[in-house]
């Protein structure tokens, strides 16, 4: 699809059904179209404003002096088996990717991004490698999704693409609150999973939320020394202060935590750091997601032995999965994600 955008516009796509109601009012527009209109861009999947079928001609052309619907351009479409992997053109020719994994027929999940690279800068993950150019506007985030749920419908949402969703966290909640919506997705909150590095002020503000948002927070290693060593990011949290921000969070919410542990050979697969996992796991309520790493170009790193760390953590009774890992000869796997 062409990209129409005009950096003066401003994006209909990000605004809530508040602020859609009051630019309405604004306009002298009737609000009951105001309503049709989110239904439309939102649950309609509309890709332009001249596409809003509730609106006489003039109404669109008096919306579109001020507003467009802007639309990121697909410049190149990847499958393999059930996984579908998308690079998506921003308006400033920035680009995005994000992944579509339908799981049996059961569940159709987006992975999605946030941001444009990533601050986090792990070592083993691609995007983390493309340095940080900005972070996602609503609209780009909610596009992301819209592109897979014009074929399917999307069951799950989860932020574990490009970039850290807790730096940007304004952009993320108000693109979850408009995928909540009955006249939008109406995609449930339990259904959407926010991923973190453990940005711990993050982590505070989403104790406040409504609703059953999902946790995951990504360990990489259960030694501080190490996550330092591994995580290229100023100012890292310690995994203490992680630890009582997610207490806190888990005394309001009372909702468990995932925590994910990317197995890296011979460096986070050893007996010490094994055994401070599964200490780390009695700190908090929470299951824990091996990931097997997944290679990218001229990284350092190998998986560990998933299954030999599952049985291991097993014995010691901790709620530990394996992540099935998917699209990795499209590296759409996890930390595969880059625009290089
Ligand atoms: S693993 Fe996640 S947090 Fe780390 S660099 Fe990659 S995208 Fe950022």
């Amino acid at each position: 699809m062409k990209s129409t955008y005009n950096k003066v516009m401003d994006d209909l796509r990000g605004k809530s059904l508040k602020e859609l109601l009051n630019i309405f009012a604004q306009l002298q527009l009737p609000q009951y179209k105001a309503k049709e209109t989110f239904r439309q861009i939102h649950h309609g999947l509309k890709g332009t404003i001249d596409q809003i079928s509730i609106l006489k001609k003039e109404e669109r052309a008096l919306l579109a002096e001020k507003y467009q619907l802007d639309q990121p351009q697909v410049i190149k479409h990847q499958h393999e088996g059930e996984t579908e992997k998308i690079a998506f053109k921003l308006s400033d020719n920035l680009v995005i990717e994000s992944v579509l994994m339908q799981y049996e027929g059961e569940r159709n999940t987006v992975c999605v991004s946030s941001q444009v690279g990533c601050p986090v800068a792990c070592q083993f993950c691609a995007t983390g490698q493309m340095g940080f150019k900005r972070n996602l506007t609503v609209g780009e985030i909610l596009s992301q999704i819209y592109y897979f749920a014009t074929k399917h419908k999307i069951s799950n949402v989860v932020f574990m693409g490009m970039g850290e969703p807790l730096l940007n966290y304004k952009n993320v909640m108000k693109a979850i609150g408009i995928l909540n919506q009955e006249l939008g997705q109406n995609i449930a909150k339990r259904k959407i999973v926010i991923s973190t590095i453990g940005i711990t002020e993050g982590i505070k503000k989403l104790m406040t939320e409504t609703g059953q948002l999902r946790l995951a927070w990504s360990l990489v290693a259960s030694f501080d020394h190490l996550r330092k060593e591994l995580i290229g990011m100023k100012n890292l949290p310690s995994i203490s202060s992680i630890v009582r921000a997610i207490h806190d969070y888990q005394q309001k919410t009372k909702r468990r935590v995932t925590i994910e542990y990317v197995l890296l050979k011979g460096i986070n697969d050893g007996p010490e750091a094994i055994n401070e996992l599964a200490e780390i796991t009695r700190k908090i309520d929470s299951h824990v997601n091996i990931i097997p790493y997944n290679e990218v170009a001229g990284g350092r790193f190998s998986s560990g032995d998933a299954e030999r760390i599952y049985e291991k953590l097993k014995r010691r009774r901790v709620n530990v999965t394996t992540r099935q890992s998917l699209g990795k000869k499209i590296s759409a796997a996890c930390g595969q994600l880059t625009t290089k």
